[in-house]
């Protein structure tokens, strides 16, 4: 290591004297000297003397530490090695081994300057002695270090001479920068240049013969081939330096040597590790002298250049030491050389990246140089630093292979040819200053202030990986490391920064890979260029991925979940417009209590597309026991969710939770809820009328939406996929893990062989951890509510309060079975096992879990028929499920010996579902029904509407074709203050209950209503028009209008089966029903009597049988006149009169005759009055209050103060004009009043016309309809109607007479 003999000669040269060792120390000295003893007895390697004697060099050491302390020993200060620095120092400090306090002071002071906020590095008395190398023998990475036979320790200078390269020296100067996170060592600062400890060898040079750029640039220009073994030197200008550079595990760097006197220059590319020093010794503007030159070309572009040879040394420039040579015959005409001697130079190349080209205007960056100070690290990993509070310095086009060392805060750098960019991002304030490979940076001063140190990590960092694949400018970069960063603030505290920001090896990308590739891969579709780092390097006119930008306007954004609610919850309020919710026609005649009640509940939803930029959504997927809801969770808060299957199969993979979840097609939907005193709809703008605004927003996607970034399985999922991989071979790539993969085998009971194995694997690898599983079908689950369960918590004692709880009914499928993890299940043994013990059902047992507690976050997953086990960790007791289990009653009062025992389900549990149970095992498992002794089937909607349904429970899928808020059926009409109070934590009056209008498929008319109350609405999310929905255990009941309707009850559950197509989504939440009806006759009605929704019928008025027109008290409907409501016990304080108006009308098709109810709006249709003369009629009732006319009054028993009333006299003649008498389109649905309903009354025949024919119809009693909406039938289109309904009449009238 040391240079010979250097120890002896230095003794000589040194200028202090060596008696001072030899006088009588002082005992503080002697112990000083003693631990100096053993300092370097352990720290500095003995080396060989040239007698062949080991000594170590103590005596040199000493030497130089006193000279350096101007003679005397420096008692105050202790020697440290690398080692004990490394391990013992944690915090930053400096250490002058020359200064004086003052001195020292004034030093920090100084270095305060730009940010005075820090504090300067602490002062420590430490002696620091070493080796300075340039790394270990053979892995040489062009950085240097400080090395004692303790340790190594990477190190920075301002200054570095090759001579002293593995020489030992004393350092004065120097400041220790730890790492931040002390998982590794940090470096050291040398401040002050080193104190050789012996005298540093002298370079005996001869007078070398060189060339000068100007005669060896020519020899790269012409293609003249160079003999392989001709080595050259070249003296030149050092004009530039590239960073150094590492590309397929070869470290290199370029450097380009000018002429003195002109401008040409030449390139040399020095490659050998034991050169890669020179690039901290090289200068630029300094002149230089390199030998054993070839030329090479790189094996793509052909550039050529100057290449070091192992034998090539850097020497400075001396005029004397150096002669001109003349090219002699080895570099002319020595064509016959082939050129495949020619070395090439071949790096591959990972840096193939392209440049996205943009429409649109081009920014050119200004190339400039500037001297600057770090304020800030921005982003240690993306290389991007603040200099001056001001300016962004980007470093990630180089790469950063010193680690950034000795750029902290407070540092000073010197840029030199770097890209000035202004606002690349428009998100981002900064200038952005950008080094390219053409760009130098140098550090001019190290920070005296204690600011950490953050390495960038130069393998697997993500940023710099994805800036080289994609060759991204600047604005990408900067928008790709601000999601980066938003990612990583988000998630790392689920799963640690390093695993989520670790770049991909072998095809395995990290989540934030996941996330970012194909975001990158939409922005930069093509690669048309790809980055070419030697061209950016040596092309002589300038291009690099830096020149030209664009201002970039970020294409998506993900923003953490508590920002998207704010957001979503602005955008819902936005808007929100009472009057838009409600159709006018019909808000007009609402009372003030309808009115509030029907604006009281709203919702809009949103789309990625529904925010500018796209809004892509990331979430950890967790469920809430508390809540026993499916929830996405980042650190900045939770967002609900609701997950479908695109095939209407509920969601149940229970491996998804703690998944990491990115999703971009969903649903965001924003319930409003307010409380408003909106008077009459003339009020409706007057925003003053909202008195509280609350929101409420979930979101849901389909399961085949999602990307699962990262998943994180419990310990069995875990398992059991590690070993699914090695079985499959890759073919599993798919991170979801589709319960359809599963196949149901019934039939083979051969024993699965892979199995044994699977446990043999286990226990090798992961300990003997056994646990106990237990296969079970569901056939009922019941909803949440409180139940009064206090029994049975483990170790729980007794709890008074009532428990929020859910049940479920279940089989018990085969034994409970004892594994060993993992475990391959690819088919049910269990399901096989109970199939072959025939119908005894020695195996099937019925059981009633109770989910309570924890447990409670499997209520999202656990569905009807769905096939699920449990898994009972670190459990080999087989009977586990037997012990816990209890009979729901004592046993004294247990009347039915069937009835099912209960089981609590234990918090440390583990719920994994593995598949559905199909429609052809159904007949299979036949004997379930016998067994449960209910019968659990899903209903249709029809059969449940049907009379002859008997059965109060029922269950039936449907879709959402309405929402409407309504009173609850049991106080019609509840006081307000009664409306006004509130449960606790519900967000609408618990007086209120929301009307779904079911029905069986998409468009059908046939429809179910389902009343659930405010109280259970809490919990329920994702009932929105059309969304389909499988209700289970709804009361069936018959209203008194001899309507069937379902209610929501205790026991009830929703699963949300698919979500409404998001082209219904977009419009409001009020949109009526969907499609027109279709067109029928009147006599076909009987068929469709119940059920039937809406329909259309073309429609001849007979006449109007009475009209009635109201003004009506908006609070408590008595009647209004002039101006107040006329109830007087008690007065009523209302001012707010609402219009109303009510007729009913014959009309006949030519089938039969209908009595049609109209209502306010429709009654001006029905009347054929314009909007205009509604408003004119209404108007003038209000002055009289009310106004009532019936069919046939005017002949004999008018009234006379009635004929005074213009207005009443003229509604009376207009109903018994012809005018009114016209075919009319009628939308009507049936009103199914039970007076209306008739008994089937003998058949009449009658004649009828329509337009100019003639037809004999059998006539059924009149029908009762309710009018929908009144259409006018021009000329044009009654013909046509009237045609293409006597083609298909034609028909039916033959069968109507034959009947
Ligand atoms: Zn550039
Ligand atoms: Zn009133």
């Amino acid at each position: 290591m040391e240079r010979g003999g250097g120890d002896r000669r230095a003794r000589g040269s040194a200028r202090c004297c060596g008696d001072a060792v030899m006088a009588e120390p002082s005992a503080a000295e002697q112990r000083w000297l003693q631990t100096a003893r053993d300092f370097v007895l352990r720290a500095l390697p003995a080396s060989p003397d040239p007698g062949g004697t080991e000594r170590p060099p103590l005596d040199a050491v000493l030497r130089c530490v006193r000279s350096a302390g101007g003679g005397d020993l420096p008692l105050g200060y202790s020697f440290i090695s690398i080692s004990d620095l490394k391990h013992q120092q944690h915090a930053p400090c400096c250490s002058h081994l020359t200064w004086s306090t003052n001195t020292f002071k004034e030093w920090a002071h100084q270095g305060k300057g730009a940010l005075p906020m820090h504090s300067s590095l602490p002062r420590a008395y430490l002696i620091l002695v070493g080796y300075l190398t340039d790394g270990r023998q053979e892995d040489k990475d062009g950085c240097l270090y400080v090395k004692d036979s303790t340790g190594i320790i990477a190190c920075e200078l301002l200054r570095f001479e090759l001579e002293w390269l593995e020489s030992l020296f004393l350092f004065p100067s120097w400041a220790y920068i730890p790492q931040t996170d002390h998982s590794a060592a940090g470096y050291i600062e040398i401040l002050v240049d080193p104190v050789p400890v012996n005298r540093l060898p002298k370079e005996v040079s001869e007078t070398i013969p060189v060339i000068y750029p100007a005669l060896a640039e020519p020899l790269l220009v012409s293609r003249i081939p160079c003999k392989k073994r001709s080595k050259l030197s070249v003296a030149g200008e050092l004009s530039r330096l590239s960073p150094l550079l590492c590309i397929h595990q070869k470290t290199f760097f370029f450097l380009f040597l000018k002429c003195f006197t002109s401008v040409v220059w030449v390139p040399v590319l020095v490659k050998k590790p034991n050169q890669l020093a020179w690039h901290h010794t090289l200068q630029l503007g300094r002149r230089y002298t390199i030998t054993g030159l070839s030329i090479s070309s790189l094996k793509k572009s052909g550039q050529r250049m100057f290449v070091t040879s192992i034998s090539s040394r850097l020497l400075p420039y001396c005029a004397e030491k150096v002669k001109e040579q003349a090219l002699d015959s080895s570099w002319q005409g020595e064509s016959s050389l082939s050129a495949s001697l020619e070395t090439t130079e071949h790096f591959n190349d990972s840096s193939e990246l392209s440049a996205e080209e943009w429409p649109g205007l081009m920014k050119e960056s200004k190339i400039i140089s500037y001297v600057g100070t770090v304020t800030k690290i921005l982003n240690a990993q993306a290389g991007l630093y603040e200099l001056d509070n001001k300016v962004c310095l980007c470093l990630a086009y180089q790469q950063l292979l010193n680690s950034a060392r000795g750029i902290r805060p407070g540092a000073c750098v010197e840029l030199i040819d770097v890209h000035l960019l202004q606002k690349p991002l428009v998100s981002s304030p900064f200038i952005v200053l950008g080094a390219c490979l053409n760009s130098t940076v140098l550090l001019r001063s190290f920070s005296r202030l204690s600011t950490p140190y953050h390495p960038p990590v130069t393998s697997r960092n993500l940023y710099l990986q994805l800036l080289f694949r994609y060759n991204l400018g600047m604005p990408l970069y900067l928008w790709l490391v601000s999601l980066l960063e938003t990612f990583k603030e988000r998630f790392s505290c689920f799963f640690g920064h390093q695993r989520l920001l670790l770049s991909s090896i072998h095809q395995n990308p990290g989540p934030a890979e996941k996330f970012l590739v194909p975001v990158l891969q939409a922005v930069v579709p093509d690669r048309r260029e790809t980055r070419d780092i030697y061209q950016e390097i040596l092309a002589k006119v300038h291009h690099c991925p830096l020149q030209k930008y664009l201002t970039l306007d970020p294409p998506y954004q993900v923003p953490s979940l508590s920002a998207l609610g704010r957001v979503a919850e602005q955008k819902g309020w936005e808007g929100f417009c009472p009057s838009q919710l409600l159709s006018p026609l019909e808000a007009q005649h609402m009372g003030t209590q309808e009115l509030n009640r029907r604006l009281a509940w709203s919702y809009c939803t949103l789309s990625a597309g529904s925010f500018q930029p796209r809004l892509i959504l990331l979430g950890v997927l967790r469920v809430s026991s508390r809540r026993s809801s499916l929830q996405l969770q980042d650190s900045s808060g939770t967002l609900p969710c609701v997950i479908s299957h695109r095939d209407s199969s509920p969601f149940a993979n229970t491996a998804l939770i703690g998944s990491l979840l990115q999703v971009e097609n969903y649903q965001l939907v924003v319930e409003r809820f307010i409380q408003s005193d909106f008077p009459s709809w003339e009020q409706l703008e007057n925003s003053e009328h909202v008195r509280e605004k609350k929101t409420s927003i979930y979101v849901q996607f389909y399961f085949e939406d999602v990307q699962v970034l990262h998943s994180v399985e419990g310990q069995i999922q875990k398992d059991r996929r590690s070993n699914s991989r090695k079985k499959n071979d890759g073919s599993s790539t798919s991170d979801l893990e589709t319960p359809e993969a599963k196949v149901l085998k019934l039939e083979d009971p051969t024993p699965d062989p892979g199995r044994d194995e699977g446990c043999q694997r286990g226990q090798s690898s992961t300990g003997i951890t056994s646990c106990v599983s237990h296969l079970f079908l569901v056939t009922q689950k019941e909803g949440l509510m409180l139940r009064n369960y206090q029994l049975l918590r483990e170790g729980g004692g007794e709890e008074q309060e009532p428990q929020r709880s859910f049940q479920a009914t279940v089989l018990w499928l085969g034994r409970p079975q004892l594994w060993s993890h993992p475990r391959e299940t690819k088919s049910l043994p269990e399901l096989e096992e109970a199939n072959h013990d025939g119908g005894e059902g020695m195996t099937r047992q019925e059981a009633l879990l109770l989910f309570m507690g924890k447990s409670l976050q499997w209520f999202p997953f656990l569905h009807l028929d769905g096939l699920y086990r449990f898994i009972v960790p670190h459990c080999s007791d087989l009977e586990v499920f037997d012990k816990l289990s209890f009979p729901p009653v004592p046993a004294e009062f247990l009347g039915r010996p069937s009835c099912p025992l209960c089981l609590p389900v234990q918090d440390n549990w583990h719920l994994q579902h593995e598949t559905w149970l199909p429609f052809p095992a159904e007949c299979q498992l036949a004997a379930r029904a016998a067994l449960t002794g209910m019968d659990q089937r899903v209903s249709s909607i029809p059969e449940i509407l049907s009379n002859s349904f008997r059965g109060s429970l029922v269950s039936f899928s449907g879709e959402i074709v309405e929402r409407t808020l309504c009173a609850s059926p049991k106080n019609e009409k509840p006081s307000a203050t009664l409306s006004l109070r509130k449960q606790k934590g519900s967000l609408l009056a618990s007086d209120h209950s929301v009307k779904l209008s079911i029905s069986a498929v998409a468009g059908s008319p046939v429809v179910l209503d389902i009343y659930i109350a405010a109280t259970y609405l809490q919990h329920l999310r994702g009932l929105l028009p059309g969304a389909k929905i499988l209700f289970q255990n709804l009361e069936r009941k018959i209203s008194r209008f001899h309507n069937v309707y379902c209610a929501y009850i205790a026991s009830s559950c929703v699963t949300i089966l698919s979500l409404p197509a998001s082209h219904q989504l977009f419009t409001s939440s009020c949109a009526g029903r969907a499609s027109s009806p279709s067109l029928v006759f009147i006599s076909n009605l009987q068929h469709h009597l119940q059920n039937l929704p809406q329909a259309r019928i073309l429609c001849h008025v007979s006449c109007v049988l009475t009209l009635s027109l109201q003004w009506v008290c908006s609070l408590c409907s008595s009647i209004f006149k002039e101006g107040k409501c006329t109830r007087h016990s008690p007065p009523c304080p209302s001012h707010t009169g609402v219009r109303q108006a009510s007729a009913r009308v014959l009309v006949e098709d030519g089938t039969g005759e209908a009595l049609v109810l109209c209502r306010n709006q429709h009654v001006a249709a029905m009347l054929g009055l314009s909007l205009l003369e509604w408003e004119a009629v209404q108007s003038c009732v209000q002055s009289r209050g009310s106004l009532f006319i019936q069919y046939g009054e005017a002949t004999g028993t008018g009234c006379v103060e009635e004929l005074e009333d213009p207005i009443a006299c003229y509604l009376r003649n207009l109903c018994r004009s012809s005018l009114i008498c016209r075919p009319i389109l009628l939308d009507f649905s049936l009103d199914r009043k039970p007076s209306k309903v008739l008994q089937p009354a003998p058949v009449q025949v009658r004649n009828f016309r329509c337009g100019e024919m003639e037809f004999v119809s059998q006539v059924r009693p009149r029908q009762s309809l309710l009018c929908l909406n009144v259409e006018e039938v021009g000329q044009k289109a009654l013909c046509c109607l009237n045609r293409e309904r006597i083609e298909r009449m034609s028909g039916h009238c033959q069968v109507g007479t034959t009947t």
